[in-house]
């Protein structure tokens, strides 16, 4: 048994940050849901990757405004959705190069 770190919940199957190292539960094991310190440091050091503008818009939000459940659906989806965008312009890049 573990405790999350950000929440206290106990856990039998811990999640552990790659960014911090840090043992969360299922609902905060995601570097946003978690103000993951070691993710600050490594977009500092990534700077201009794709990285960056994947995590930058969920950043400024503020986690007690609106239902948990519903905050992690939303951010889910839209990391999914940026993910999906990221994919196709990746092969659309590489087709260009190959082509
Ligand atoms: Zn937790
Ligand atoms: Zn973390």
């Amino acid at each position: 048994m573990a405790r999350c770190s950000y929440c206290g919940a106990s856990e039998s199957m811990p999640f552990t940050c790659k960014f911090c190292g840090g043992k969360f539960c299922g609902e905060h094991r995601l570097p946003e849901n978690h103000e993951c310190q070691g993710l600050a440091v490594y977009k500092e050091t990534r700077g201009k990757e794709p990285e960056n503008w994947i995590y930058e818009p969920f950043r400024a939000e503020v986690p007690e405004e609106r239902s948990r459940v519903q905050e992690v659906v939303s951010r889910l989806s839209l990391r999914h959705a940026l993910y999906a965008l990221l994919a196709v312009l990746l092969i659309a890049m590489l087709l260009r190069t190959l082509l």
